[in-house]
């Protein structure tokens, strides 16, 4: 292994410190964990990413995190390939906007407050597990813990490294930040803009900042290899972009959750942890497969896997099998819903785009989803009544029977 002398023992050994590890380090810390958590950049650091969380988080947030929010939203303005805009609202935030330089900058100061030990700037090379524990090497040292967990996002060392079987699939995603004048903020200060035709299994974003638009182009279902001129038409589409230089976009995969196929629900569960090893946030690929929202879940598994290890701090297998278990309770069934809405949506997008026109109390359902008053399993049943019944109704004009 590289590096040199094992320096100290810990219980948990986190490799990346996004919302997923600090998240994670914070709550161990708090529960009296000795954690090192290890990254390759320093915060605060510039991270792809349109920053848009879910109004839920405040649920599992303490509320300090407010004081990195740049925009609230209250409104989404649909559109299809740049026209037709279709804005609908809610009373209550539905997100919050967030910068994830300074997001997660606050959230890695949290688990410092709370004890946590954290190295920047000295990435993780090399992960082996034997029977007592686990070694990580970086480039300059070598760490031995109890346990270790992977939040080291999309591209995960530690998944590949040690999950040699799990599906490496990642969708393609491009951003960019625009600089804008005065506030003049694009469809508006409080509302993000979704183009459901922009992408051919995804869809465009434009999410408003303080000083700037994060705009962005998705696809979460297929591979693409023309994603650079998605995204240079959906610019060109906007016309609320007309006037503004948008620099050139980064890419970044976004690791959408997928259901493996043919797989019993114990094997299934195992992907998720192997040994002393255990995968949180976009390291296992826990990101909604409708919206590609991941940072909610990345916070979400962070604090789960904590709250499993303290659980039973003495023994790993019983902790991380409690892991997987509160993964099954409480996340991966909202994605089960999530996916088969996406597979509608995305493989008939024009047809998804006049449903949502159609069916706008359908969509104010699903804001409280996102606001966490519900879940995407119980939103389902009710919109597929809805939609039925109106289906039927359709059917009834267009025969002139009603
Ligand atoms: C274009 C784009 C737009 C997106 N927009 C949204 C959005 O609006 N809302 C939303 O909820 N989600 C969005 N996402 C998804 C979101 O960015 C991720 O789900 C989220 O960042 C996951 O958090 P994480 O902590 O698991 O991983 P990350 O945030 O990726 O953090 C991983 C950390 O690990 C570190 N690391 C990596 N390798 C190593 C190593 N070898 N050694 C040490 N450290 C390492 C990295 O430096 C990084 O700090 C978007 C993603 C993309 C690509």
């Amino acid at each position: 292994m590289a590096g040199g002398q094992v320096h100290t023992t810990y219980d948990v050994i986190i490799v990346g410190t996004g919302p997923a590890g600090s998240t994670a380090a914070a709550a161990l810390s708090r529960g009296g964990l000795a954690v090192l958590g290890l990254d390759k950049e320093t915060h605060p650091r510039y991270k792809v990413c349109g920053g848009g969380l879910s109004a839920r988080i405040e649920q599992v947030l303490d509320p300090g995190f407010q004081s990195v929010v740049e925009q609230s939203v209250n409104g989404v303005q649909f559109v299809y390939r740049g026209q037709d805009p279709l804005l609908i609202q809610s009373a209550q935030p539905i997100a919050y906007m967030v910068m994830r330089d300074r997001f997660d900058h606050y959230l890695v100061q949290e688990a410092i407050d709370a004890g946590a030990e954290i190295r920047t700037g000295d990435g993780v090379r090399e992960i082996k597990q034997d029977s007592g524990g686990v070694e990580v090497a970086t480039g300059t040292g070598r760490y031995r813990g109890k346990i270790v967990i992977g939040a080291d996002g999309a591209n995960s060392l530690v998944a590949r490294q040690l999950f040699p079987d799990r599906s490496q699939f990642r969708a393609p995603a491009l951003e960019s930040e625009v600089f804008i004048e005065d506030g003049r903020h694009y469809p508006g200060a409080t509302t993000i803009l979704v183009d459901v035709g922009a992408a051919r299994q995804g869809y465009g974003w434009i999410f408003p900042k303080r000083e700037c638009l994060s705009v962005g182009v998705g696809e979460f279902r297929r591979k693409t290899t023309s994603l650079r001129s998605t995204f240079d038409r959906f610019v060109k589409e906007e016309q609320g972009l007309t006037g503004w230089t948008v620099p050139r976009p980064v890419g970044h995969p976004i690791p959408a959750y997928a259901e493996p196929e043919g797989q019993q629900a114990d094997e299934r569960a195992s992907r998720f942890v192997v040994g002393r090893a255990v995968l949180v946030g976009d390291a296992g690929h826990l990101v909604d497969p409708l919206f590609g929202e991941g940072i909610y879940y990345a916070v979400r598994s962070g604090q789960l896997v904590a709250r499993a290890i303290l659980a039973h701090k003495d023994d790993h297998c019983l902790s991380l099998a409690a892991y997987e278990t509160a993964l099954e309770q409480e996340i991966l069934p909202d994605f089960r819903v999530t996916a088969r809405i996406a597979r509608v949506i995305y493989a008939f997008p024009r047809l998804g785009f006049k449903l949502l026109r159609r069916y706008q109390d359908v969509v104010q359902d699903y804001f409280e989803v996102l606001q966490g008053r519900i879940t995407a399993q119980q939103f389902l049943p009710n919109a597929k009544k809805r939609l039925k019944a109106s289906v039927n109704d359709l059917l009834l004009e267009a025969l002139h029977l009603r």
